[in-house]
Parts: C-alpha cells; structure tokens; sequence
C-alpha cells in the first residue's frame, strides 16, 4: 500500500497534557473542526496546579492576567478571590474552563504518553501510552509543562527514612497535617519561599535546609478590590492586548524608559520604595538596564538587601539569607508572603547546606557533614527537570531512528522552539528557545497555540502533509536565542534557565530573552511569509 492508499488516521492531533496549554490546544483544534484526542498524566485537569498542593502554593503573576483572553465571556464571567491567586482556586478555573467548554470527553486521565514514532511514508506520530495503549494521527503537540518533571535529588538512604517524604510538585491531595511535628524543608525557590512559612506555621518545629539564597519580594496579596477587578474588566480587551506586544506577557508591567544609573541616587531610592509597596515581580523591570547592566543590578540587589537584613532579627541569620551569589532577577524571582519574618520565629532554625551539605537521609531524620537532624517529615522543595524534561521524557522518533533526547544530547535545538529539525509534525508549546518561562505562561501558551492553530489550517488548505523545521533556521535560531542571552546577566547565574540544577544537564539558557511581544511578532512574520524556515511538503 504507497502512502495515497493509507487510509487517514482516525486522529488529526494527539496533544500531551491538560494543563492550560493542553486544554486550550483542545478546544482551539476543535473549533477549527480537527479531531484531536489529549492524554493526561494526573486524574484531573490542571497540570502545574494540579500537582502543586503545597501549603501556601498561588500564582505571583497577578489573578487578573494569569487567565486565559481567548474567551470574553469567560474572562467577564469569572471572578477571582485574591490579588494573587491560590493554587485551589486556579485549580476551579482549570475545570471551570474544561466544563464551559466541554473539553473532558477529549481527554484521557491517569495516562502518560512514553513513546511517539513518526512514520514517514504514511507522514503520521504513533503514540503509546504507559497503559499500552496506541493511537495514530497527524500531528503531535507537547504541552507537557515547563516545569512538571519534579526532581528528587539523589541523597542515599531516602528509603531508610522513618518519616514521610513529600515533593512539594506530587503534593498528596488529602493535605498533610503537620501539627506537633520536627519538620524538614530542602529547597528555598519559589515552592520553598511559599511553603516554609506555611508550615512553620503548623509544625512544632521546622529546619530550612538551605543551599542558596534567593531574593523574594513582598506579594502583599489581599482580598481582589471590587473596583480593581471591575476597571480591569472594563478595559479587559486593551489590557490583553498590552500584555501580548509586552516583554512579559503581563500588562502590568512597568515599561521603564531609563536605566538606573541615569537617575539619582535619591531618585533611584524613591522608586525602589514605591516598586516595594506595589509588590510583585514586576519590580525588576522597573529600569531598563536590571538584568543586562551589572552595575544597574547592584543598586537593585542592594536595596532588597537592606530589606532582608531590616526583616530579620538575628545578623547571623539575615546574613545567611541575603543573596550574594547571583544578580537579582537572573534566577526566577520569588514572590512571598511573610517568607523573610518567619525566621524570627522560635520554631524555625535556618541551616547552610552550602556549607556542610547534605550527607544522607538516615532513619530519624537528615545529615549533614556537621551533623544530623532528627525529623518526622521532610519536604522536598527542590525544583524540575525545567524545560526539556517533560519532552524528553517521552521517547520521540522518526522512522526508528535517534530520540530527540539523543539529538539535544549537548541542549535543545529548536526553531522558534516550537518545532525542532529532523522530527515532522511535532509542535511544542512553550517549548525551549522560545520566551516560556520568563513570562506569564498564559500569554505565552495562548500565542503558541493560535500559532500552531493557524499553521495546521493553512497546512490544511494548501494540501501540506509534513512540516519541518528546516536545520539552517534553527541554528540560526539557537545563535540568536544564545546572542540575546549573552546580553542579558542571565546565563551567568546557576539557575534551572541554565539547566544548572540538574546534574549532567548541558548548559544552555533554555528560554528566549528576547520579550514575548518581540517574539510574538517574530512568529507572525515566518506564518506570514508562508511559514519561512521550514520545509512544507504535499
Ligand atoms: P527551584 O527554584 O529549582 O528551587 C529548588 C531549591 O532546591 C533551590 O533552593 C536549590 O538550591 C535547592 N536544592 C536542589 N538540590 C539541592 C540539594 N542537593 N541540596 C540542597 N538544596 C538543593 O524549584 P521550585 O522552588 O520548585 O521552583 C521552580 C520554578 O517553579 C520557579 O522558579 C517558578 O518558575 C515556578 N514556581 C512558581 C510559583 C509561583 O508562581 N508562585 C511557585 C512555585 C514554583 P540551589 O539554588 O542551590 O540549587
């Protein structure tokens, strides 16, 4: 049978995940009448906020923008509680818009895609799941998350542990209760900064294992004003659209027009304390120059210092947790409520891994090379195989030849990061080199999904069975998305941009620095011009 006998696959997309990238992939694919069919991993929608159950998990990007603008109705209809939402919440609006939209029947739960071959004679993905079973379509999409892959570092005599481990991204959905107990955190990032006082809060007794100091800004997350949200709403379209020609997908931003060493100090002071009481990430965007002039970054990163130091009693302690490592903004900033205050707490002791790392789990608790603590529970605060982690942990290939994973053996190479040369037909949302994770994900799936719409029509109507990356874009792809890095501070940090928290991982700075509305247009361009860059074959 050649290639024109084959009969069709009964399948046009099989997508991976139903997080908000998943979820909307479904019903935009559908809507353009494509019959797509999506498999999940945990046993509800959700994705990141299905699994981050964690004690004080929220979104730090504002309730508000973190939301999709697809639907004008249900961006009217929904209310949201807090400035900041919690993780419960985001969790409703997830099966709220799978609901309204009708978009469960599409999905299969508590099923991991491992393996997707591409057969190039008949030009469609086989996918086989962990429950065996197999399904055939056009096109294959991976909107696995950028951060789902959770990462458990390797300590020996984990399973000797008499307590509970808990991973703060496999957080049991029951809750933990951890009232009258010794209890252990590793990891001071996001999920750490979140966490930990949370549980100090509950627990007898909490021992924060700390390895690097972060820097946290101030959430001040309150009950959402109803004048707020109803001018918000008023002017819902234009925010929307402001936030899609953004850097960082989010409206709110400020669009600083000078750097910082062009002000006085005085000036410079005033501005700090202001971006201070508004809160939230976007205070390292308040000048230009943050994160591409080191000088620039000093006067920031010194300001947040002074803060640190005035919130916490003990020198000692504030020393501990004041930044020293890293430009402030070039490891994701972390967005808290009453992180800093809870060391002065009575319950909670700070300790430097850094200086005696971790040794082992033991039976009764953890040590280090001082010492060991004895604890009922530990939690791993510890992060993900970002990025990559999720593609790559399916098997992908074409006509049995390498695995993607073998081809990124020395880093990601995508073009645009949404399709990678080599591999037909396999689209990845918010994949590597594109501005993913340095943004609001929202905005950045709901570009990459319309983009992927779009191109599967114009595939459609012009006869198109395999698309392409083509090898010479992508690398030019890959230098530029390296060139706009080496600009910025960003790669010198140890962060998981750089891949530097996974051991063995190459070192590439996986986003795309180059702002979400730069990049917006950039893809616009390439569909327009007839999708440049890629091979298009009848
Ligand atoms: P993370 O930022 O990668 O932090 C992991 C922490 O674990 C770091 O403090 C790391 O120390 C520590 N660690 C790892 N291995 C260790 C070891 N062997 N010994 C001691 N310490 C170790 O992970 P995350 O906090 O889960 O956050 C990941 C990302 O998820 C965030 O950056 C953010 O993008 C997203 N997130 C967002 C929110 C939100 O919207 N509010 C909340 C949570 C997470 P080192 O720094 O020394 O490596």
């Amino acid at each position: 049978m050649n290639a024109s006998e084959h009969p069709a696959p009964a399948l046009d997309v099989v997508i991976v995940g139903a997080g908000f990238g998943g979820l909307y992939a479904i019903h935009k694919l559908r809507q353009q009448g494509l019959k797509v069919r999506a498999f999940e991993a945990g046993d509800g929608v959700g994705g990141t906020w299905y699994w981050n159950r964690y004690p004080g998990a929220r979104c730090d990007v504002e309730s508000m923008e973190y939301s999709y603008s697809f639907s004008e109705e249900l961006q009217q209809e929904w209310r949201w509680s807090e400035r900041y939402a919690p993780q419960p919440e985001i969790l409703r609006y997830a099966n709220h818009v799978a609901d309204r939209f009708g978009l469960r029947d599409a999905i299969t739960f508590g099923t991991r895609v491992t393996r997707a071959a591409f057969d190039s004679a008949h030009s469609t993905w086989t996918v086989q799941t962990d429950k065996g079973e197999s399904v055939t379509a056009r096109f294959f999409v991976v909107a696995g998350g950028c951060l789902s892959l959770p990462r458990m570092p390797d300590f020996p005599g984990r399973d000797s542990f008499q307590g509970k481990l808990y991973h703060t991204g496999t957080w049991p959905h029951e809750g933990v209760d951890f009232s009258g107990m010794r209890v252990g955190v590793i990891g001071t990032g996001s999920s750490g900064i979140q966490a930990i006082p949370r549980i100090a809060e509950q627990a007898r007794h909490v021992t924060v294992f700390q390895r690097t100091a972060n820097f946290s800004l101030p959430a001040w997350n309150k009950a959402m004003p109803e004048d707020y949200e109803a001018w918000f709403k008023a002017y819902y379209a234009a925010r929307r659209e402001k936030a899609r020609y953004s850097s960082a997908g989010i409206a709110n931003h400020p669009t600083p027009d000078k750097g910082a060493l062009e002000v006085s100090d005085e000036e410079r002071q005033k501005v700090y304390e202001a971006g201070w009481l508004h809160g939230g990430p976007g205070f390292t965007r308040i000048y230009k120059d943050i994160l591409s002039n080191e000088k620039a970054n000093q006067t920031m990163a010194e300001f947040v210092r002074n803060k640190i130091r005035a919130k916490v009693k003990d020198p000692a302690v504030a020393a501990l947790l004041t930044p020293t490592d890293h430009a402030i903004g070039t490891k994701r900033i972390c967005v808290d409520t009453d992180y800093y205050e809870t060391y002065n707490r009575d319950n909670v002791l700070l300790v430097n891994v850094r200086e005696h790392p971790i040794e082992q789990i033991t039976p009764r608790g953890l040590r280090t090379t001082e010492k060991e603590y004895e604890l009922d529970a530990i939690v791993f605060a510890t992060g993900y195989d970002a990025v990559t982690g999720a593609i790559l942990n399916i098997d992908i290939r074409v006509d049995g030849g390498p695995s993607l994973a073998e081809k990124w053996a020395q880093g990601p190479k995508t073009y645009l990061g949404l399709m990678t040369a080599g591999y037909p037909n396999l689209f990845m949302v918010t994949g590597p080199g594109s501005p993913s994770v340095l943004t609001n994900m929202i905005t950045s799936i709901e570009q990459h999904i319309e983009w992927i719409s779009d191109c599967l029509r114009y595939l459609g109507q012009k006869g198109i069975r395999r698309m392409e990356a083509r090898t010479d874009y992508e690398e030019a792809w890959v230098r530029h998305v390296n060139d706009v890095a080496d600009t910025t501070l960003f790669p010198r940090a140890n962060s998981w941009y750089t891949g530097a928290n996974i051991p063995g991982k190459p070192r590439v700075f996986l986003p795309y620095v180059g702002g979400h509305g730069v990049y917006r247009m950039k893809c616009a361009d390439v569909a327009f011009k007839g999708y440049e860059g890629f091979t298009l074959q009848p």
